[in-house]
């Protein structure tokens, strides 16, 4: 940091440098801060005079991902999980989908009285298994980001600052390598747009989903207009496009993962973070394939699977690279109140 604090090479870069420079001396919160606001674009690397073979060996992408990665380990709780996830995460995310499918087989060999998805598995029994593993980890993640917000000396929080990150985040503005050109992640010291594209295909399909299913609760609890619903229906429309867009995103970055260099990414974190992306783009792929096979012998068995890649990734929210949308969403918070107040 003090020697990009001395450089300014890349100031134009992304947030990270203007942020090094409203500071002298560095405390482990303001590094914590820096990594996070960090997303491991590269450019700053292919662009610096004092990596290897220089003396100072400087790998700044490689250096914030490790404080990045262990930023979240460190502050979510328990610590252990999210550990164990990033050195085995393909084999635990897979045991959980099975095992998350099997209980709602074993539900569905219940008597029900519903119709469509609710024959298989009922309103109630989706209510009691979904409520409480989508609000403990969010309660999880909510107890690290007030960890972050005590280390990085977060500041007064305020509804501008709040606005101006999320604004920041929706359109991916620190992706975009600070002229438009993007990232140097895939291609070396080539510059392209494929991995914030990518990543926007992945934000927007994930918030098209989660807007699915929230329009669907809102039609079925103020409505009274339970499931199933019709193709040109609100939740059916914003689902399939969300699962395209999520499925798409999800490829693209596991393309774009097979290109990078190693080398200047998050040490010892590979395999977690790859468990992550293709989960995520499993419950995308299953949702669609769900909805291609309604009516037919298959739907249980779809549903089941899909069922179980949803509670899965709820479950791991706050253990996997989940948690880093929420952590960079609120350094860039921090950002703006560190802005406002420089
Ligand atoms: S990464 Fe290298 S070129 Fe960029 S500001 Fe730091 S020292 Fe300078
Ligand atoms: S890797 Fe990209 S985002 Fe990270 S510090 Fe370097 S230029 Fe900024």
């Amino acid at each position: 940091m003090e020697i990009c604090n001395a450089c300014r090479y890349c100031e134009g870069y992304c947030s990270v440098f203007p942020a090094i420079t409203r500071k002298k001396i560095f405390t482990d919160g303001d590094i914590t801060q820096l990594a996070n606001l960090c997303h491991n674009c590269r450019g700053c690397y292919y662009a610096c005079q004092y990596t290897a073979p220089h003396e100072f060996d400087l790998n700044l992408p490689r250096a914030l991902a490790a404080a990045r990665a262990q930023s979240w380990e460190r502050m979510v709780w328990p610590q252990a999980l999210a550990r164990l996830f990033q050195a085995r995460g393909g084999a635990i995310a897979t045991a959980l989908v099975i095992a998350s499918a099997l209980m709602f087989l074993a539900i569905a060999t219940l008597p029900g009285s519903g119709s469509g998805f609710y024959a298989w598995l009922g309103h109630g029994a989706m209510v009691a298994i979904f409520l409480p593993a989508f609000i403990l980890p969010l309660v999880a993640v909510g107890v690290g980001l007030r960890r972050y917000w005590k280390e990085v000396d977060g500041g007064h929080l305020t509804l501008g600052a709040f606005l101006d990150a999320a604004i920041s985040a929706g359109r991916m503005k620190n992706l975009s390598g600070g002229q438009g050109q993007g990232c140097n992640f895939e291609k070396g010291e080539r510059y392209s747009d494929a991995r914030r594209h990518a990543h926007q295909a992945v934000l927007y399909g994930f918030l098209l989903c989660f807007a699915s299913t929230t329009s669907a609760t809102i039609l079925h609890y103020g409505f009274n207009a339970p499931a199933p619903y019709p193709f040109w229906s609100l939740p059916k429309l914003l689902g399939v496009a969300g699962g395209l867009l999520l499925v798409a995103g999800c490829l693209g970055l596991e393309i774009l993962r097979r290109k990078a260099d190693p080398q200047l990414g998050t040490p010892r974190r590979a395999a977690g973070e790859r468990a992550f992306v293709l989960l995520l783009g499993y419950v995308g792929l299953s949702g669609l394939l769900l909805y291609a096979v309604r009516g037919t012998g298959l739907t249980g068995l779809l549903l089941a699977l899909h069922l179980g890649g949803v509670l899965t990734f709820f479950l791991l929210t706050p253990y996997t690279k989940m948690a880093h949308g929420f952590f960079r969403l609120t350094a860039l918070v921090q950002d703006a109140v560190a802005r406002k107040h420089s």
